[in-house]
């Protein structure tokens, strides 16, 4: 088995590659195997045999702290680091002050700055809206800045005692409502890091066929954050993609988060590719997720276009409400899987397995998550879900 590399000309994928993965907590360890299964027959078919993948399980959350005492053992990270491109069950979120989630601890090691979301509508999954198939877009959120950076002190605290003292006798800020009892954040957006998503966004537009790429934003609150990341957008957009923008091949536009929420709801089809800074991104991903059938139908990447380094996911947590039941949906990390195998080129096996899931809804095939009631579609478990989807890629 060879390595992946990250060459001057983007990723050298040999046919035979090792790809690390991290099973996960709860229903990770249902999903999991199911999903590689899928993905196996997927290379296998598209590629008669002539490419593979060597799956090196690597441990992360409950099972490697029992193993190790770690929850996120630097052996993990260091697979990451050295195969490049991994994927990724749900994680536990250890309990206990100051730790953070493992999944975000992965990203910061490994600097995975864009949060890659894609949402469409399958036909076949219930939703709570009525044109959910005008949904087929690509949101990239900025997943290093913002006020999800991890910069906070709680109230009462030396650092936060001290940050609150800094704002009023050095800075003169008497905005500060209470300061005797306010918790601080920071919320750091620089302009390297809104040009890189920026880039993100545009070249997935221009590889995907996309005319249209929206920031959204708080600009007109947020003047010197989220106001600085609109304007080093269409700087970086003017200098770097100016012919696309003048030919009309490409359209920048920009909108407020608010009103941006509402035409999320009343017309998706405007929206080819989102982009967007790490607190807005979450809760946007969100709301196309639950019209497209919820988080068991969303998948996820986390990717380092620079370095190569890249991990997919699924996108929901670890549903401890049905662990052990074969009731989950494998879709999300199936997905996820999907787009792993798209960003390393092999795009006939990641359209094999996008067909075959279409397939399988389409014929009233699914999990107890998105089944519609109402139409008694025959509803299956994790595992024969999986296998229905096996069978779709030979139909
Ligand atoms: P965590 O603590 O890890 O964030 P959570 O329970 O808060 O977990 P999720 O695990 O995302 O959040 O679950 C939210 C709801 O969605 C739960 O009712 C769960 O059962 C359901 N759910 C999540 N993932 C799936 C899935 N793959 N298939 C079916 N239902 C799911």
């Amino acid at each position: 088995m060879a390595k992946i590399k990250m060459t001057g000309a983007g990723l050298r994928v040999p046919n035979d590659i090792t790809v690390p993965f991290i099973t996960g907590d709860g229903i990770g360890r249902e999903i999991m195997p199911v999903c590689r299964k899928v993905v196996d027959a997927a290379v296998k078919q598209a590629y008669n045999g002539n490419r593979s993948i060597d799956w090196l399980e690597v441990m992360a959350g409950e099972e490697a702290f029992k193993q190790s005492g770690a929850y996120l053992p630097d052996e993990t990270v260091a697979a990451f680091k050295e195969y490049l491109v991994g994927l990724k069950g749900p994680l536990m979120t250890p309990a206990g002050r100051g730790v953070r989630s493992l999944s975000i601890m992965l990203r910061q090691a490994l600097d995975l700055y864009a949060c890659q979301r894609p949402f469409r509508y399958f036909f076949g999954v219930t939703s709570p809206v009525k044109y959910p198939d005008r949904i087929n877009l690509c949101v990239f959120r900025e997943s290093t800045e913002d006020v999800y950076a991890g910069i906070e002190w709680p109230y009462g605290s030396e650092k936060g005692t001290k940050f609150g003292e800094f704002l009023q006798k050095e800075l003169n800020e008497e905005k500060v409502r209470f300061p005797e009892t306010s918790a601080y954040g920071v919320k750091p957006v620089s302009k390297e890091g809104t040009e890189r998503i920026i880039r993100c966004a545009i070249d997935y537009a221009l590889s995907h066929n996309r005319r249209s790429v929206t920031l959204v934003h708080n600009g007109n609150i947020m003047k010197y954050t989220e106001g600085a990341f609109v304007n080093w957008a269409y700087d970086v957009a003017e200098r770097e993609y100016g012919t696309y923008l003048s030919s009309g091949r490409l359209r920048l536009t920009g909108i407020t988060c608010d009103a941006f929420f509402q035409n999320a709801i009343l017309h998706p089809e405007e929206y080819g590719v989102i982009v967007t800074s790490n607190l807005n991104g979450d809760y946007i991903s969100d709301v196309f997720a639950a019209q497209v059938g919820g988080v068991g139908m969303s998948p996820g990447g986390n990717i380092n276009y620079e370095t190569g380094h890249a991990i997919f996911e699924a996108t929901h947590g670890v549903a401890s409400d049905i662990v052990g039941r074969n009731v989950a949906n494998p879709s999300s990390l199936i997905l996820a899987a999907s787009m792993m195998l798209e960003y390393l080129g092999w795009k006939e096996a990641a359209d094999l397995i996008v067909t075959a899931i279409e397939r399988t809804l389409r014929q009233g095939i699914t999990t107890a998550d998105i089944a519609d009631s109402y139409k008694h579609s025959s509803c299956v478990g994790t595992r024969e879900f999986g296998e229905a989807v096996v069978k779709m890629m030979s139909i």
